[in-house]
């Protein structure tokens, strides 16, 4: 049994920078209403569901670092030994791993939302939280547009609220995997969350990122979780920039200075 370490917690925001579409289940009931929805809350919000964030993160790192032990073509890594096995756990059945990651859903932040079309004087019921966009397929022929069909999304500027938690059990490499994870965001904000990202979709970045954590003893104290820093990360490249220091704090605050 691998002892639990501790925890490190990384809060953010994810803005949609182009339009964002992940899509929703049609509701059959509603007649005429559009083909391809995106995902929402039961009270109609659009949000960002844990699995799609993780879904994507770990398929860019997998295929940036080469799946070694898939069942099938395509599948996320099985070894079990990686550092993105480690972080997502194998995806296999003989090799499996303590998942690390664990991720919450990213729910629409209407407050920063709104503060992102200040300038379009729009109150406060008519921000509209999704759009519907026509995509056609063009007729190589002709050169004409054809099968135009509605496509809804999350407009430009939404702001969503996200979390991960990362669970370290003795013997991890706190440095390594914190550093895999990272490289996991740093390839989503060069890359596209959910669909149509090749036609422009889902560009999106990472703000206001603030770190704590707590260790296995201050579960058994104050409950107290320590801060990397008082103030949030503006932007994910300040955030970026303070990795090595961040990696450096949390391995020695969960195996005690100069033990790791
Ligand atoms: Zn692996």
């Amino acid at each position: 049994m691998n002892r639990f370490l501790g925890k490190l917690f990384i809060y953010f925001e994810i803005e949609a920078l182009t339009g964002l579409r992940i899509g929703g289940a049609r509701d059959s009931a509603e007649i005429g209403g559009l083909d391809n929805p995106v995902i929402k809350t039961v009270d109609g919000k659009p949000y960002i569901p844990a699995s799609s964030l993780k879904g994507k993160i770990r398929c860019l790192l997998d295929r940036k670092d080469g799946v070694r032990v898939a069942r099938r073509e395509g599948d996320p890594c099985g070894c079990g030994q990686c550092e993105v096995c480690r972080l997502f756990g194998a995806h296999s059945d003989k090799n499996k791993t303590l998942t690390r990651l664990c991720f919450r859903d990213a729910f629409l932040n209407f407050e920063k939302y709104r503060e992102s079309l200040k300038d379009s004087k729009l109150l406060d019921d008519e921000i509209p939280l999704t759009e519907e966009k026509m995509e056609n397929i063009i007729d190589r022929l002709k050169g004409t547009a054809q099968h135009p069909r509605p496509m809804e999304r999350v407009p430009a500027g939404a702001v969503f609220d996200g979390e991960v938690v990362v669970n370290f059990y003795e013997g991890d490499d706190v440095k390594k995997l914190i550093r895999k994870f990272w490289e996991g965001l740093r390839l989503l904000v060069d890359d596209y969350l959910g669909g149509s990202g090749t036609r422009g979709y889902g560009k999106v970045t990472f703000r206001n990122l603030a770190f704590s954590w707590k260790t296995r003893k201050d579960y058994q104290t104050k409950n107290q979780a320590h801060w990397f820093s008082d103030i949030p990360f503006s932007n994910f490249e300040d955030a970026d920039h303070k990795l090595d220091e961040l990696c450096e704090k949390v391995s020695q605050a969960l195996y005690g200075a100069g033990e790791h």
